[in-house]
């Protein structure tokens, strides 16, 4: 049984529809248009576990929180560990669990929409399922997909992953810092993203210690409606 957690950490369970499967797409209009009806923007953000999605978000949260009234979506099999990194750093966090799952989907992230007060958001991260494969077919209904890759996963991360960077507005190549120790040349990154995807944006971060974060806010272009 998929798990959603609201705020105030009450948990509903999400009945799985399969014919719903079919119908992504749509869903995800439904809530692209929820979030314009609202004048929020909503950015997907994926990559394998440990790349370092949540750091990443916590980077943007803390900076971003005090411009944009901020929600993150948080996806993840069975834990609330990302949740609970993503609290009292400024943005309300819901949790939704997957079961074993191994994607977000339009029809679990609207279903969190629901859950929250979207009058008083201009910003929705969502953190999709540590995964990079099907999330490609699975549409959630945002603005835009960013995808993180990190050096610490070797060299084949992007050329290996054709169909989700596709769809991806911004790749971040994170951990810019151990590149040097897996002995990788950083720029092979870009060029491999922009082989897949001529104009893709590429930005190279330490989500440990911040560097680069400025760099992507300014990529991701994000504006209030
Ligand atoms: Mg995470
Ligand atoms: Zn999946």
């Amino acid at each position: 049984m998929k798990k959603l957690f609201t705020e105030d950490g009450k948990s509903i369970e999400i009945k799985l529809n399969e014919n719903l499967y079919g119908k992504n797409s749509e869903l995800a209009e439904k809530n692209l248009e929820i979030l314009n009806k609202q004048g929020i923007h909503a950015i997907d953000i994926l990559g394998s576990i440990g790349s370092g999605k949540t750091s990443i978000i916590q980077q943007l949260v803390a900076r971003l929180h005090t411009t944009f009234r901020t929600a993150v979506i948080a996806g993840d099999l069975t834990t609330t560990i990302d949740a609970d990194r993503i609290k009292n750093r400024g943005a309300k966090v819901i949790q939704i669990n997957t079961d074993g799952g191994c994607h977000l989907d339009a029809n679990l992230v609207g279903r969190g929409l629901e859950t929250l007060d979207l009058k008083s958001l201009d910003l929705i991260l969502v953190e999709n399922v540590g995964n990079l494969i099907c999330p490609s077919s699975f549409p959630v209904g945002t603005h835009q997909r960013i995808v993180v890759v990190s050096t610490t996963e070797g060299p084949y991360m992007i050329v290996k992953h054709p169909y989700i960077f596709k769809d991806a507005t911004v790749v971040v190549i994170n951990k810019k810092d151990m590149a040097k120790a897996m002995e990788l040349e950083l720029d092979q990154f870009r060029k491999d993203a922009l082989k897949i995807k001529p104009g893709i944006k590429v930005v190279y971060t330490n989500a440990r210690t911040g560097e680069g974060i400025p760099e992507l806010i300014e990529k991701l272009n994000i504006s209030k409606e």
